[in-house]
């Protein structure tokens, strides 16, 4: 059993049901399955075979949907990449991944041209349009490049509307996603058809997915949570997508309240942004029945804030790209526990570890290491890389986490991110946790920077609320009496904004780097 083959079941069992609603229009299951049938013999048309490296350069449009299972339909690998990385994150992952096909959105079109003169064994390059000039822009493309590409309103023509997903070994890389990497390059987590299948399936039997769901998607479809939390799950169940192509606080309030949006998922940040936005009300979530946090951590003073306002219970989850990506949950059926990130999903077990990779005590600090079907298969061509990941069939998370008497796991923050303050350790979420209580705080990051006498010292950067005053001398007052001294920063930056990636995530190196210039 595959999610492709699940998908395409749900089509013909509820065919007239909504799969997406995109600017202001509903397609049904019928018409989804259709187009993914075309696209896929299309693709198989242009030689594109069976185990074949197809990348996307896509945002969240309906074409993401249809590439997406037209690829896995043929049995092709997918390979989302961030439309907005840089050329040379690109570049690097074109070659890396092995691309054939490259499936991309217009304004890309000068990306494109430089593909083309780089990588000759790329062969297609699918454009999909958003703009109408599109045409005028591909016929002034040199030579080389303008006969790679193509039109994906054209190509999608040339298929067949009846082509059934093909047998497909569950062992088969579906999607390789290629992770942030903390450090160097980034790598390419390989899931086969049984990680992304089984945690669609684990992700919305535990949250109780069902076709009556209509789901926000205005995370970036191309990182794992999105893929697998609002496009796998909702579609397995027969569930709407709601498209929000960009996410601001007004549009996701405008699609949960014209939609009547059943399900909201995103990062803390988007839930900031939220929460900050003057013209949110108390009734906004009123039709929403789950509210879904992770990708990192959510702060407590932000759950309780959003709560509040909105009359919502937001459960926070945990994952990461190489568990496909859902590991942990605060369960349904219990109270959900403010700053944890639940328990065990269903099939999935994770532990905390010692150095030695023995199982820690109650409430004892250690890394979070996690066993299941969602776990993959390894990094694409890099198996020193892989090896080094999963030890004795644990993935090693990297994070540093703790789990209480009632099985519920907390992450105390990134392995890497953790200070040394003379000997002493300090997770700069605790730091962070606390300055996120204090009013004048909108967002907070806490990083190590070098100390001549204590090795390490305690850095934090905060934005303030519009209008509002306080001093660093303030902040640290405050800070002293809520945490041991040499927790408290010995330095508070005041920014306009923090940095952040595309999903939200604070860029707590760039904060570092900033330091050091
Ligand atoms: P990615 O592979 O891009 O999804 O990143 C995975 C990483 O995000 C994890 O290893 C964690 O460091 C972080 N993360 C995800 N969810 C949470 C969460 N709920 N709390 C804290 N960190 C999280």
């Amino acid at each position: 059993m595959s999610l492709v083959t699940r998908v395409y079941e749900t089509s013909k069992l509820q065919p007239n049901k909504a799969a997406y609603h995109f600017m202001g229009k509903d397609t049904s299951y019928a018409e989804f399955d259709q187009s993914v049938s075309m696209f896929a013999t299309a693709l198989q048309g242009a030689g594109v075979e069976k185990g074949d490296h197809v990348a996307f350069l896509l945002g969240n449009t309906p074409h993401f949907l249809i590439s997406l299972y037209a690829t896995m339909r043929i049995g092709a690998t997918a390979i989302p990449i961030n439309p907005i990385y840089s050329p040379d994150e690109i570049s690097y992952i074109l070659h890396n991944s092995d691309a054939k096909v490259v499936i991309a959105l217009d304004p890309l079109l000068p990306l494109v041209e430089k593909a083309a003169a780089m990588f000759p064994s790329i062969e297609h390059y699918i454009i999909c349009e958003m703009s109408a000039e599109v045409r005028e822009k591909i016929a002034v493309l040199p030579e080389r490049a303008k006969a790679k590409v193509q039109l994906f309103s054209q190509l999608i023509t040339k298929g067949r509307p009846d082509f059934a997903p093909i047998d497909i070994d569950e062992n088969e890389t579906a999607i390789i996603l290629y992770t942030s990497g903390t450090t160097g390059h980034p790598k390419g987590a390989m899931l086969t058809h049984k990680n992304i299948y089984s945690n669609a399936r684990d992700v919305s039997d535990y949250l109780g997915f069902s076709e009556d769901d209509k789901v926000v998607a205005t995370l970036p479809v191309f990182h794992v949570f999105a893929l697998t939390v609002v496009v796998n799950a909702p579609l397995l169940k027969g569930a709407t997508i709601l498209l929000v192509p960009r996410f601001s606080p007004a549009e996701v309030f405008d699609t949960i309240r014209t939609e009547k949006a059943t399900v909201f998922a995103a990062v803390p940040t988007m839930y900031n942004f939220m929460y900050q936005y003057p013209k949110g009300k108390l009734s906004d979530f009123d039709t929403v029945r789950l509210s879904i946090s992770g990708g990192s951590s959510l702060p407590v003073a932000l759950l309780h804030n959003f709560e509040e306002k909105f009359n919502v219970r937001v459960s926070e989850g945990y994952g990461l790209s190489e568990a496909s990506p859902v590991t942990c949950f605060n369960p349904l059926d219990r109270e959900r526990v403010p700053g944890s990130i639940g328990t065990n999903i269903v099939n999935v077990v994770n532990k905390v570890v010692d150095e030695f990779g023995e199982e820690v005590g109650v409430n004892e600090v250690g890394e979070l290491v996690v066993q299941g079907p969602n776990v993959m298969k390894g990094y694409y061509k890099m198996p020193e890389e892989t090896a080094a990941a999963i030890r004795d069939g644990w993935l090693y998370t990297g994070d540093l986490a703790r789990q209480d008497e009632d099985g519920y796991f907390y992450i105390v923050d990134r392995k890497k991110d953790m200070i040394i303050v003379g000997g002493y350790n300090v997770y700069p979420r605790e730091v962070e946790e606390v300055l996120f209580t204090h009013r004048a705080i909108v967002e907070a990051a806490v990083v190590g920077v070098p100390d001549p006498d204590f090795g390490e010292e305690v850095q934090a950067f905060v934005v303030l609320k519009e209008g509002a005053e306080v001093t660093e001398a303030q902040l640290q007052q405050f800070c002293e009496k809520r945490l041991a001294k040499y927790k408290v920063p010995k330095v508070i930056d005041f920014l306009d904004e923090l940095p952040k990636n595309t999903t939200g995530k604070i860029l707590r190196r760039s904060l570092k780097d900033y330091v050091k210039q």
